[in-house]
């Protein structure tokens, strides 16, 4: 009787491990396919920028432009990646199209420096070979972040700024226009406001975005061989002075992109993103950690960063298509598309 009894203990174990293991091994394999499934074509996700952008601040028209612009930025991308073209291209493109538009502080439409000018940062990131260009400061390009492609494909280095890097775009054939073709008067009245508030408060170094809304541009793009490429482009802060760089021509810190974990672009207060590296940890925390994107992205902006008091935000994407847009500040223009997808948003509580 004990004897059955132990044999009938035998069986049911045995049938119950089989079950285990023929059950964990379906759910293994539905976890691959089905991340294999849902990995889409391509992906792209923009920002036009963070800050204090709230409901009540926004007039209907205001906002209706915001969103057809930004629906404009993701159609400029979807096209080049619908097509087979390379995430840098897409990135390129619809950057170009943001820089264009004096909505966005970048390019046209950038913020002025204490003195009046607008000087101008961009980056790039390929994460096929982590090949990557960069200008800071420069004054006469029309399309910065044609100038941070070239210096990525055409020359030995990293980042050029100033002169230099006018020089260096002037002789790749970029186009370079008048200082006074990047002049708005929306932001010409932000340096007047921004230097009110400087006297009152006192600040020397004291720098201020109309209403604290940074504005920068970014796009980070995923192409049908599965390479990544982030960018970002801006006028950096108002008021800003001597030559002041922001973090979105610091590789690691504003813009990055690796094949293997993800691509990322930032807005928001550049110096904290440029002390926290914010663009590489979110990637690093998925490199080492094993973290998803969305783990990594929440992490950094809405944790750390928030702990160290640095306001802003993030578009990324990772190899696998997974899109994440996480800030800490009232609201960020930002936007994805997919072959089934496109999302523009604002607001927090949207
Ligand atoms: N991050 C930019 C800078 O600090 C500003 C922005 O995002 O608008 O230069």
């Amino acid at each position: 009787m004990i004897q059955k009894q132990v044999n009938m203990n035998k069986i049911l174990i045995f049938f119950l491990a089989m079950l285990c293991f023929f059950s964990c091994n379906t759910e293994e394999q539905t976890a691959v396919a089905s991340s294999k499934a849902e990995r889409p074509e391509y992906a792209m996700v923009i920002h036009g920028g963070a800050g204090t952008i709230l409901r009540k601040n926004m007039t209907e028209e205001k906002d209706k432009e915001y969103r057809d612009a930004l629906t404009q930025a993701l159609e400029i991308g979807q096209k080049v990646l619908a097509e087979g073209g390379s995430s840098i291209d897409a990135v390129q493109k619809t950057i170009n199209f943001m820089e264009d538009s004096p909505l966005f502080n970048a390019g046209k439409g950038a913020v002025f420096t204490n003195a009046g000018l607008n000087e101008l940062d961009a980056s790039i990131m390929y994460g096929k070979d982590q090949n990557a260009g960069a200008i800071g400061g420069v004054t006469n390009v029309r399309n910065p972040i044609n100038a941070a492609r070239a210096v990525m494909e055409k020359s030995e280095h990293v980042m050029l700024t100033g002169k230099g890097a006018e020089e260096f775009s002037k002789k790749q054939g970029l186009e370079i226009v008048d200082p006074s073709y990047f002049k708005t008067e929306r932001r010409w009245k932000s340096l007047q406001k921004a230097k009110e508030n400087e006297e009152d408060m006192g600040y020397e170094i004291q720098v201020l975005n109309e209403d604290y809304k940074y504005g920068t541009v970014g796009a980070v793009a995923l192409d049908k061989e599965g390479n990544i490429c982030a960018g970002t482009s801006t006028g950096g802060m108002t008021n800003k002075r001597y030559n002041r760089i922001g973090d979105a021509p610091i590789i690691g810190a504003g813009t990055f992109a690796d094949n293997t974990s993800c691509g990322v672009s930032a807005t928001g207060h550049g110096e904290y993103f440029i002390r926290y590296t914010v663009a590489r940890d979110i990637a690093a925390m998925m490199e080492y950690k094993g973290s998803t994107l969305e783990e990594a992205g929440e992490y950094i902006i809405n944790q750390k960063l928030v702990e160290k008091g640095g306001s802003g935000g993030v578009v990324a994407l990772d190899k696998d298509g997974n899109i994440a847009m996480p800030f800490n500040s009232e609201g960020m223009y930002r936007g994805y598309v997919t072959p089934t997808q496109k999302v523009v948003k604002i607001y927090k509580d949207e």
